[in-house]
């Protein structure tokens, strides 16, 4: 039976992975975000690089932000604004079509009038 003694000579452990007791933890600095929802995310970054200015919420997923009296959640009202300003640009055109209709109206009044 050669089985055992191959075995034996796969043996590992004779020289165990350490890891460099020599070389520091890299430096590091925790982050705290705020979401919108008033959560508090602490992350930790390397010391030496720059943290994003916003980070997913760990709790509901939301953007969380740097300031806390400001998450980026609120302020993200761009495309509800744009939608706004779309619809109030096509009433504006409406407006401007009945304004015209009506100073048409008036001057023909004026003139049947008169
Ligand atoms: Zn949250």
């Amino acid at each position: 039976m050669s089985s055992g003694s191959a075995i034996r000579g796969s043996r590992v452990g004779s020289s165990p992975m350490r890891p460099d007791e020599r070389s520091e933890p890299a430096p590091r600095r925790e982050v705290t975000y705020w979401c919108a929802a008033g959560h508090e995310v602490e992350v930790r970054f390397a010391a030496d690089a720059a943290p994003p200015e916003t980070w997913d919420c760990i709790r509901c997923g939301q953007p969380a932000g740097l300031d806390r009296a400001n998450p980026p959640g609120k302020s993200r009202t761009e495309p509800y604004k744009s939608h706004l300003a779309y619809v109030k640009e096509r009433r504006s055109d409406a407006d401007g079509e009945a304004i015209l209709a009506e100073a048409l109206a008036k001057i023909r009044r004026r003139r049947g009038g008169e």
